[in-house]
């Protein structure tokens, strides 16, 4: 939420009616025109373009006017006729009028004038100041307090001064949003990773909304998952709770009070909370995820709007995070057998080496080779040889643990890299890998293949090798060995 503001100037005792704060609950923006009657009525009678010559005129005019009358006016109150009614008393009655019109003129200028004069000049004054931050973007010139004009008089002038701060209030706080609105974007622009980029995102709706707890769900490849969460009790069972299904449903944001199914850790103790914000992230006018954000008060009015500002940026960064680890995945990924193609398991054997000799853990590998393989494609075809491939890849595949990296080397030959395990282990998968292809039955129509596998395998640092070509190398020599004892066997490299 944006910093409370310090009370307006201008409400004290006596001052102009006091203009009302900007980020109160429930205000709406009211146009001046329908704030002030008669906003929009005809200014009074006009004779110049200044107001300072009209006023002059008019009282010079007034005077002549009661020099004019003053004098049949003394005729009525019985003044002799003789006396009155002669050119030396109008001529003394018009002058007086005009000099009094003279004086009016000259006080208005010392009376009224310099305090125009001060508004209009602190009104250039904070123009500039206001002209510089813009461009600079360092507004410590223009805080709340230093950026507004003393309201000293009860009356229009006074008004004009509050009307003034009022607007460069209406001003620091819309940069005040846009400075929040800049920062979040910035973090949403820097990251492309999902989890990083869910967790800086999830921060800013929190701190944005001075919520206690909050949860990021979207939809990952078909299927709700909760991508951030921070201090809500089982966050994962939000993936079945009602409102984030309806505002998913209804792509309308859900604010409820006291909601049942969600309660706040807050270290110590755990509370229920007092509103619950259930914001949909839309994109291309499909709901894609729900931003849940738990307050132990009512979230105010600034509060909401800006978390929308914020959710409608962070849904454009998790739409192209979700393309770019697509694009990863696709390009990391083999096709045919959809395990690792062989640039990236070669990049990610280098790094497990690498890991290995630094923490130094064992790292196995194994290399397989589908045997008589040609003599599948040659019998049944190449799409059923695709078939035979695939299967062995997802037979391979079910009896590694995770952690573990299958990666299609070449035709049929693939690599399993083993982190953390050592020569018997790596000797276990082998079997492991050899039994699940020996049971493995592809049917051709009315026809079953059967299919082994030949493996060479080896641990480092057990099986010394210099770098992680040396271990493939060795391992391909206990697969060749391997193949010329007689095919579906394990072999360790010497
Ligand atoms: P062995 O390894 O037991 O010595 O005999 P093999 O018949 O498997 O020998 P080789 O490695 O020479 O033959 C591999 C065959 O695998 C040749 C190639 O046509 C086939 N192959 C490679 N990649 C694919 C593929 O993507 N699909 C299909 N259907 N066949 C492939
Ligand atoms: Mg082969
Ligand atoms: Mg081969």
């Amino acid at each position: 939420m944006i910093e409370p503001e310090p009370a307006f100037a201008s409400n004290r005792p006596g001052q102009p009616a006091a203009y009302p704060e900007i980020a109160t609950q429930d205000e709406r923006f009211v146009p001046a025109s329908e704030k002030t009657p008669g906003y929009n009525q005809k200014l009074p009678l006009r004779l110049t373009r200044s107001v300072f010559d009209d006023l002059s005129i008019w009282m010079i005019g007034v005077g002549i006017i009661i020099g004019a009358v003053f004098p049949p006016m003394l005729v009525g109150f019985g003044v002799p006729r003789e006396i009155v009614l002669t050119p030396f008393f109008f001529g003394v009655c018009l002058l007086a009028g005009i000099l009094v019109g003279g004086i009016n003129i000259r006080l208005m200028r010392v009376v009224v004038m310099p305090r125009l004069r001060a508004l209009v000049d602190g009104m250039r004054m904070i123009e500039s100041v206001v002209e510089q931050a813009t461009y600079t973007g360092d507004w410590t010139d223009c805080d709340p307090e230093s950026c507004q004009l003393p309201v000293d008089s009860n009356d229009v002038i006074g008004e004009s001064a509050a009307a003034f701060n009022h607007l460069m209030r209406v001003l620091q706080h819309s940069h005040q949003v846009e400075e929040r609105v800049g920062e979040f974007s910035k973090t949403m622009t820097s990251q492309l990773e999902l989890s990083p980029l869910c967790n800086g995102a999830l921060s800013g709706f929190i701190a944005a909304t001075k919520a206690s707890a909050g949860a990021i769900v979207a939809d990952v490849g078909g299927e709700l998952s909760v991508l951030a969460s921070f201090g809500i009790v089982g966050a994962e069972s939000l993936t079945e709770n009602d409102h984030v299904r309806l505002a998913l449903r209804t792509q309308e944001s859900i604010y409820v009070e006291l909601p049942e199914g969600v309660s706040v850790n807050a270290g110590l103790v755990e509370f229920q909370p007092r509103e619950v914000a259930f914001m949909p992230l839309i994109v291309h006018s499909t709901a894609t995820g729900v931003v849940v954000l738990a307050g132990s008060t009512a979230f105010e009015r600034d509060s909401r709007s800006l978390s929308q500002i914020f959710a409608r940026t962070f849904v454009m960064a998790l739409s192209n995070a979700m393309t770019h680890g697509n694009l990863q995945r696709i390009a990391a990924l083999d096709p045919l057998t959809d395990c690792y193609n062989r640039r990236f398991g070669l990049t990610r054997l280098r790094e497990e080496y690498t890991r290995a000799t630094r923490s130094d853990s064992p790292l196995g590998l194994i290399m397989f080779d589908i045997d008589h393989f040609k003599l599948v494609n040659d019998t049944h075809g190449h799409l059923i040889g695709d078939r035979v491939l695939a299967n062995v890849a997802k037979e391979a595949k079910q009896v590694l643990r995770e952690g573990d990296v299958l990666v299609r080397y070449g035709g049929e030959e693939f690599l399993v890299i083993l982190p953390g395990a050592t020569i018997e282990g790596t000797a276990e998968v082998c079997e492991r890998i050899r039994k699940a292809v020996e049971a493995l039955v592809v049917q051709d129509r009315d026809q079953t293949i059967s299919c082994t596998v030949s493996l060479g395998f080896g641990s480092f640092p057990a099986t010394p090798a210099d770098d992680e070509t040396a271990l493939i190398r060795v391992a391909d020599e206990a697969l060749y060995r391997a193949k010329n004892e007689g095919r579906n066997r394990t072999v360790a490299a010497s």
